[in-house]
């Protein structure tokens, strides 16, 4: 199932997949059986493999040192790391784009570029608990307070709030009737976990709840300029969009691959489960589907390259998010249905992959959310201008 891809992409392709056998995947049960946690050398060994290889920075500009791969090359990479479960694949930070477009000298020598370097680690903390999904009606606050901003506010869902030394903090600014994002360390005082939830996979990355009272950062932390709102917010939205369309194709190949080999070699009534046409209407539908998928993901990464209209992108970003993450689930039900009673073990992968695509129909805006996207965009613009 070859998409036409240029050399870079296939060589990112290849890079990612080499990646994904070599260092992930054989440690994937281990990690299942251990709260989504590896030995101490084996987590090094991947991260500093991560780094040699410039992972931290595919999305950043060659002139800060980053890789500055074609979008259609980072798809074709993450693609191939979304194979593999226990979110392994999350053992680099990563610097995107969008981070050199909103951030000061200033911040990219104390955060980006040392993110980059595999010396920092961030985390990304916009949910609140009150509006959720609605986004724009966010609580936390930031005051101007002389040469300090003073924040405000309870975030959840912070995903690798355990393992990160810097949050990305979105609040709104009531003294001058704006939003803004800004660049909190770890460890202030005023910043308390009040909660850590435990969550159906099975991650060393935890999401907790965070209580920001009072904390005071310098004003040089607020990301952007006046009026820039939650717009690098939507930036970091429609990366991870695409990417979870990306990892889900990886996934649910992975899962049609493993489905096919059991079912070739499993005997049931005296011939292979892959000769039964119950088996195979399965197996159809999700080729079908995940070819679907892997088009419109690759296309629209392409879109990006091709340097279309902003209000497009987010269109079809949404488009990708939830088609991708829904065909994705849709595979993985019927994978553990062809595995029957050993896809419902935690050693399989169907099981694992079960549990963890269905946060991909929720994180970074949920189906529902992606629905008013689009239907928003079409009575907008109409077909042509999405
Ligand atoms: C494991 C995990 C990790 C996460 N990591 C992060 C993170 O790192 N940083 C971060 O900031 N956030 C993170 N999130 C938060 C995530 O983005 C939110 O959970 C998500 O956006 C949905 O918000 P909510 O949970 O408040 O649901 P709610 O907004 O309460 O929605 C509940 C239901 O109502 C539906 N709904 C809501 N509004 C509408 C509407 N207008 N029309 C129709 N239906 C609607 C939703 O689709 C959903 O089905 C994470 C969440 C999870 C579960």
């Amino acid at each position: 199932m070859e998409i036409q891809l240029s050399d870079g992409a296939r060589k990112w392709q290849r890079i990612g997949r080499d990646f994904a056998d070599e260092y992930l995947q054989p440690h994937e049960v281990e990690a299942e059986l251990n709260d989504g946690r590896l030995a101490p050398e084996i987590v090094k060994r991947n991260r500093d493999r991560a780094i040699e290889l410039g992972f931290p920075g595919l999305d950043a500009p060659a002139v800060h040192g980053g890789l500055e791969l074609a979008m259609v090359e980072q798809v074709a990479f993450w693609e191939q790391l979304g194979r593999v479960t226990n979110a392994l694949s999350w053992c680099f930070p990563e610097a995107q784009r969008w981070m050199f477009d909103a951030c000061s000298e200033d911040q990219l020598q104390r955060y980006i570029l040392p993110l980059m370097r595999g010396e920092r680690k961030e985390c990304y903390a916009i949910t609140e608990a009150g509006p959720g999904s609605d986004v724009s009606g966010i609580e936390a606050t930031a005051v101007r307070d002389g040469d300090e901003y003073v924040l405000n506010g309870e975030k959840w869902y912070v995903t690798s709030g355990n393992l990160a030394d810097f949050f990305w903090f979105q609040a709104k600014l009531p003294d001058e009737d704006d939003e803004a994002l800004f660049l909190v360390d770890q460890g202030l005082p005023g910043i308390e976990i009040t909660a850590t939830p435990l969550f159906s996979h099975t991650y060393a990355s935890h999401h907790p709840t965070y209580r920001f009272s009072d904390v005071r950062i310098p004003a040089a932390n607020r990301v952007g300029n006046p009026g820039d709102g939650m717009a690098y917010t939507h930036s970091w939205f429609r990366h991870e969009r695409l990417m979870i369309g990306a990892r889900s194709c990886g996934a649910a190949a992975r899962l049609i691959e493993d489905a096919v080999a059991f079912a070739n070699q499993r005997i049931v009534d005296g011939a292979p489960l892959s000769e039964k046409q119950l088996i195979q209407a399965m197996l159809a539908d999700s080729v079908t589907e995940l070819w679907a998928g892997r088009l419109m993901t690759f296309e629209a990464a392409a879109a990006h390259d091709r340097g279309e209209h902003v209000k497009s992108l987010h269109a079809r970003c949404s488009i990708v998010k939830l088609y991708v993450s829904e065909m994705a689930n849709r595979v993985a039900d019927r994978a553990l249905q062809i595995f029957g009673g050993r896809g419902y073990m935690r050693e399989n992968v169907a099981e694992r992959f079960f549990r963890e695509l269905r946060v991909d129909r929720i994180w970074e805006g949920t189906s529902e959310i992606q629905r008013l996207i689009i239907a928003r965009a079409l009575v907008k613009r109409g077909l042509d201008g999405m």
